[in-house]
């Protein structure tokens, strides 16, 4: 005891890109790893390497496969507790599980190390607080995704939050994030849109479902292309809310997303309103009534959010060929996935060849990320004279907000590079 450790941090992936992230936490022989994803847009690529044994433990912020796919990875023979909300760990399940199905082939871990995984879970709420090793963990709130966190880490005197994917707005889904986080020593920042505004919530929904409106009493059939986790339930809550009167059906890996998010009632901003939505929807598990939605008017929200695989490529074939139709895109679209070759050019690959679209193809920006003013004034209401990293961006936004961070606010900041590590 007496003289203070100092504090490593290392960057194992998720650093100058989206995807794989993964930071570690070392304190003397004490060591906890926050996150361990994997780059799914390219094959599947993991974080750097950390042997188990340099772990008390595995801190899971929520369940998207950026931050939750490589995690079965330790546990081929250990048995590291693994800390997450219960309901990230539930859908994380789900998400891997599929991911397996998907990828199974190239990925280092099968079915039993999944199961592993979950069998060490332990749950934990926001607002609590626990230890793992030297270090003392407290989840907050981040309105990411049901269930997602954030982490205030206290360790040899120093705090250090870890904002993992966060928005600051509320959604019609989730409340907006904790920032009650007190005096800090570092935080490491989610830099998804450092440079980048998203244009207003509440004008955004209702430009949406006018939209949707429109085409719906013309006639046609509108297709959302939506991941299953988070962005199906918020379009299906924005229409709810705004008194959408026209059926609406779900795809997907979705129903049993629903299923469990139904059970959690605690993580959602309201939800009376999650519950009417879903039980308005109806929920569609086979062919013949994926055949039958599209030949009605009515609005289809269907994985995959991008149009790689799910139902939604069948269902953009179908709705492509009509001028009364219409595919409305809610989530962004990385360059070279199907959805933004439909967005710039207005086509789609049918038999491997590009078509041409006759429906109306339209992105509407409901985004579950922080914006670049958000981030901004999160940043100027710090307090203490905290040390910035920023991570989970594209290069040139994490160069661009450690810039602002050093210029604006005069505070120490980096944009790490992978394996980078630093002192606190
Ligand atoms: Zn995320
Ligand atoms: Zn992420």
């Amino acid at each position: 005891m007496g003289k203070l450790e100092s504090i490593k941090i290392r960057f194992l992936g998720g650093v100058r890109e989206v995807g794989r992230s993964a930071v570690v936490l070392n304190s003397e022989h004490s060591g906890v790893l926050l996150d361990y994803g994997v780059q799914v847009d390219r094959d599947p690529d993991f974080p750097l390497h950390i042997p188990p044994k340099d772990l008390d433990g595995i801190i899971l912020t929520h369940a998207h496969l950026d931050h939750s796919g490589g995690i079965p990875i330790f546990y081929f023979r250990s048995k590291l507790p693994l800390y997450s909300t219960e309901l990230t760990l539930r859908l994380s399940k789900i998400l891997i599980n599929d991911f397996l199905k998907l990828a199974g082939y190239y990925l280092p871990y099968e079915h039993p190390e999944l199961e592993a995984m979950v069998d060490n879970g332990i749950f934990v709420e926001y607002g609590e607080t626990f230890q793992v090793g030297k270090f003392r963990v407290k989840f907050l709130e981040a309105g990411h995704i049901p269930g997602s966190a954030q982490l205030l880490v206290e360790v040899d005197g120093k705090k250090i939050v870890y904002t993992s994917d966060l928005n600051v707005l509320e959604t019609r889904l989730l409340k907006g994030a904790d920032l009650d986080y007190g005096e800090i020593s570092a935080i490491i920042l989610e830099s998804t849109y450092a440079v980048e505004d998203h244009p207003d919530r509440l004008e955004m929904e209702k430009l949406f479902v006018g939209r949707v409106r429109e085409v719906v009493e013309a006639g046609g059939t509108v297709l959302v292309p939506a991941f299953s986790v988070g962005r199906s339930q918020e379009v299906l809550c924005v229409l709810e809310a705004h008194g959408f009167e026209y059926s609406v059906f779900m795809d997907g890996m979705a129903l049993e997303v629903n299923e469990i998010m139904l059970q959690h009632p605690l993580y959602f901003r309201d939800y009376a309103l999650l519950r009417r939505a879903l039980e308005k929807a109806r929920w569609i598990t086979q062919w013949r009534e994926r055949r039958e939605a599209v030949r009605q008017p009515c609005v289809i929200v269907s994985p995959a959010g991008m149009l790689k695989g799910g139902a939604a490529a069948f269902y953009v074939e179908k709705v492509a060929k009509e001028k009364r139709n219409a595919i409305f895109l809610v989530s962004y679209q990385i360059p070279g996935t199907p959805g933004r070759v439909l967005l710039e050019q207005r086509k789609i690959y049918s038999n491997g060849k590009l078509k041409p679209v006759e429906a109306e193809v339209e992105k509407f920006s409901f985004s579950s990320h922080s914006g670049s003013k958000e981030l901004k004034t999160l940043l100027k209401t710090l307090q203490g004279n905290p040390v910035v990293y920023t991570v989970h961006g594209e290069d040139e936004s994490c160069q661009a907000l450690a810039r602002w961070v050093e210029e604006e606010l005069g505070f120490k900041a980096y944009a790490p590079k992978p394996g980078e590590i630093f002192e606190l």
